[in-house]
C-alpha cells in the first residue's frame, strides 16, 4: 500500500490528460475538491503534450458549438493567470466546392443563432489574412475570430494547479486497475498501489480507456490511429498570430509554430495502432515518422501554399489518438454500474473540448445534471459487439477523414 494513497475520497479520476485536469479542475471550481486524480505516469504524458493545441469554435452541430463556447470561456478566464500559450487569432475554413459551401453556411447559421461570431469571407479575403496561401480553386471561407491555439501542456498544468491550489490530490506513478462494485455502484477504485474507498470513478484514461473499462465489463469503444502534423523550417510570411486554417476538401489544418508552420492531416485508411503495440512506457513518446502516410497531404499543403514545397522540415510528429466507431466522444455513466462515468474517445478534439465537456461532466456529478443533450455521446449508441478489436481496428480507419466528409 503507498502510503501517499488516501484511504478514501468522493471522486477518483483516472488519468491526469487534459481531460482528467480539466474534470478535477470544474469539479473544485463547482466546490468540490474531495477528489483524486490517478495517472499512471506523469501529468499530461499520454496524447496532451503533443497535441496541436487549437481551439476550434466553428461546428454544423448546436450542442458541439455551446460545448466549444463554454471551452472559449474557461480558455479566456486560465489566460488572465496563467501563461497558457494561448492566441486568439482566429480560423479561416475554406470551401473548394459548392456542397462545401453549403456546408459552411449551414455552420455560420448555427452559430449566428448562438451568438458566436463568424463571417463569410471572399478568397482574396482569405489572401490577405493568410498570404502564404494560394487561393485559386477556393471558392469562399468562414472566419471565426474566436478560434486561437493554445499550449496543451501549459492549459493542463493550469487545470492542474488550481485544482490543486483548491484541495484536489494528483498521483504520479499509479496505476488504476478497476472500479470495486457494491450493490450496482462504485464503492472504491483498485489500484496497483492499493485501494481507496469512494462514491465516484470518472474514466478519463484517453486511448486507454477501453481496456479499463473491460476490467468492469463496460464497453467503451475506441482505438486509437497514427495521428500526424508536420513542423517546417521558418518560413518568409507566415506570422505570430497569423490565423489558423482548415482545408476540410484537402483534410489539411495548419498555423504557425515558432517561425514555421505546423501542417496536419485527418487521413484516409487511418493506421490503427494496439495499446499492446506501444514500446513500455509509453510516457512523453511518439511513433515513428510515417512519410508514407503522410505525403499525400504534404501534396495538399503544398497546393494550398506553394512556399512549402521549398522549406526544410523540422519533424513529422505521428502520435496515437483514439477515435470512436462514429468520431464523437464518449460522454457517459455506464448502464451496469452507477457513479462510473466515462469522458474519453475525444477523436482529436480533447483540447477543445476539454473545458465545455469538463464543466458538463462536473455538473451531472453535482448535480446529477449535465445540463447538455447527450445523445450522440451515449455509449450505448454502440452494441458490444462494436467494442470488438476487429471491428474497431477496421472502423477507425475512416474516423479522422471522415470529420471532414460531406456526407456524414
Ligand atoms: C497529432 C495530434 C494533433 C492533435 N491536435 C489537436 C488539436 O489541435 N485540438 C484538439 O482539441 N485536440 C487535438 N488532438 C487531440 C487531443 O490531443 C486529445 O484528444 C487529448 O489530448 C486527449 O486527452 P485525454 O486526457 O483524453 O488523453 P491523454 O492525454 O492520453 O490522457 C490520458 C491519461 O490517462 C493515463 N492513464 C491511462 N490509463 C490509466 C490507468 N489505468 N490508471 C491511471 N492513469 C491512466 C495516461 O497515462 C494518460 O496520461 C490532437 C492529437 C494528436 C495526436
Amino acid at each position: 500500500m503507498n502510503s501517499q494513497l488516501p484511504r478514501n475520497t468522493r471522486i477518483v479520476i483516472a488519468g491526469g490528460g487534459v481531460i482528467g485536469c480539466s474534470v478535477a479542475w470544474n469539479l473544485a471550481q463547482l466546490g468540490c475538491s474531495d477528489v483524486v486524480v490517478i495517472e499512471k505516469g506523469q501529468v499530461g504524458c499520454g496524447t496532451t503534450w503533443h497535441s496541436a493545441g487549437n481551439i476550434i469554435r466553428m461546428s454544423t452541430d448546436p450542442a458541439a458549438v455551446q460545448i466549444f463556447s463554454e471551452s472559449a470561456r474557461i480558455i479566456a478566464e486560465l489566460h488572465e493567470r496563467h501563461d497558457i500559450g494561448w492566441r486568439q487569432c482566429g480560423r479561416v475554413m475554406l470551401a473548394r466546392s459548392e456542397q462545401r459551401m453549403q456546408e459552411l453556411e449551414d455552420v455560420m447559421r448555427v452559430l449566428e443563432r448562438l451568438d458566436v461570431s463568424v463571417e463569410q469571407i471572399s478568397p482574396s479575403a482569405v489572401k490577405e489574412k493568410l498570404p502564404i496561401m494560394n487561393v485559386d480553386d477556393i471558392l469562399g471561407a468562414l472566419f471565426s475570430p474566436g478560434d486561437g491555439r493554445v499550449d496543451p501542456t501549459a492549459l493542463t498544468n493550469a487545470y492542474r494547479k488550481e485544482a490543486k491550489d483548491n484541495g484536489v490530490v494528483f498521483l504520479e506513478g499509479v496505476e488504476v486497475y478497476r472500479a470495486i462494485e457494491q450493490n450496482g455502484r462504485v464503492s472504491a477504485v483498485e489500484t496497483d498501489q492499493g485501494t481507496i474507498q469512494c462514491e465516484v470513478m470518472v474514466n478519463c484514461a484517453g486511448m486507454w480507456a477501453r481496456h479499463l473499462g473491460l476490467a468492469n465489463n463496460i464497453d467503451i469503444p475506441l482505438y486509437p490511429v497514427e495521428h500526424f502534423y508536420v513542423l517546417t523550417e521558418t518560413m518568409e510570411g507566415v506570422y505570430a498570430d497569423m490565423p489558423t486554417f482548415r482545408d476540410p476538401d484537402g483534410l489539411i489544418y495548419g498555423r504557425e509554430e515558432v517561425g514555421g508552420l505546423l501542417l496536419g492531416c485527418f487521413d484516409r485508411n487511418a493506421i490503427p495502432v494496439g495499446i499492446e503495440d506501444l514500446p513500455q512506457p509509453f510516457e512523453f513518446s511518439l511513433l515513428n515518422e510515417n512519410w508514407d502516410q503522410f505525403m499525400p497531404y504534404m501534396a495538399q499543403g503544398i497546393q494550398r501554399i506553394p512556399a512549402l514545397k521549398e522549406v526544410g522540415i523540422r519533424s513529422l510528429v505521428n502520435g496515437p489518438e483514439s477515435f470512436t466507431p462514429d468520431a464523437e466522444a464518449h460522454f457517459d455513466q455506464a448502464e451496469k454500474l452507477a457513479n462510473y462515468f466515462v469522458l474519453a474517445g475525444l477523436s482529436s478534439s480533447g483540447v477543445t473540448r476539454s473545458g465545455g465537456m469538463g464543466r458538463a461532466l462536473a455538473k451531472w456529478i453535482m448535480h446529477g445534471e449535465p445540463e447538455l443533450d447527450i445523445s450522440s455521446f451515449k455509449l450505448t449508441r454502440f452494441g458490444s459487439e462494436c467494442n470488438e478489436e476487429t471491428y474497431l481496428r477496421k472502423v477507425v480507419r475512416n474516423m479522422p477523414s471522415g470529420h471532414f466528409s460531406l456526407e456524414s
